[in-house]
């Protein structure tokens, strides 16, 4: 059966990404955008942890009928109680530039330098099930960025794991590793055993 799943997102980026990986590991599956069923309103983000924003927005395909799916995602510094954490996007209330300064400044005079970035999956189907998956990568904050590719707080973010920060690394090379990589791989793990 060809199941309809409605990503909580307008973000385009985040969509092509998620419709191609959702794509290729449940083929049975396409992948709308809110657009797309004609949602166009904003959807407030006012969970505690990253589970129940990804819950919270994957909820609203679901009251309209569809298999609403949504991540949240972001990075917990060790150094700093977690934060930035779930709010990673709105750091220093302005964008990637800054909130990497930010950071900067946050952590400077401290030894540990320990981070992780954790990414979220969850689905919600319209009779209430749901599914979540959580997927993480360690490493640390260097000092000055590094790398021209990437988004967010990549140029910062050294992963051991690639011997690079994400911003020096290649799409496959992240997606390998990635929060999201693995919160992906784990979340379409779940979902075959319950549609497939
Ligand atoms: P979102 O909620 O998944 O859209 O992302 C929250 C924020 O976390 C982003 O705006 C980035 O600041 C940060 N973030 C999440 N994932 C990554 C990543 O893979 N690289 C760099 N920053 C990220």
């Amino acid at each position: 059966m060809m199941e309809k799943f409605v990503l909580a997102s307008n973000n385009k980026k985040k969509i092509r990404e998620l419709r191609t990986i959702l794509g290729r590991l449940l083929p049975e599956c396409t992948v709308y955008s809110l657009s797309d069923i004609g949602f166009e309103g904003d959807i407030e983000e006012n969970g505690t942890s990253f589970e129940e924003n990804s819950i919270i927005k994957a909820s609203v395909p679901a009251r309209l009928g569809y298999i609403g799916v949504a991540d949240d995602s972001g990075l917990c510094v060790d150094a700093l109680g977690g934060a930035p954490g779930i709010y990673s996007a709105r750091y220093s209330g302005k964008g990637d530039r800054e909130n990497n300064i930010k950071l900067l400044s946050e952590l400077e005079g401290k030894e540990d330098r320990g981070a992780g970035f954790v990414c979220v999956m969850s689905a919600v189907f319209p009779d209430g099930r749901i599914v979540t998956a959580r997927g993480e990568v360690r490493g640390t904050i260097l000092t000055a960025p590094r790398g021209d590719d990437g988004f967010g707080y990549d140029p910062l973010f050294y992963c051991p794991e690639i011997g690079k920060t994400f911003a020096e690394a290649s799409a496959e090379e992240k997606n390998a590793v990635s929060h999201r990589g693995r919160a992906l791989a784990a979340f379409c793990e779940k979902l075959r055993g319950i549609i497939c």
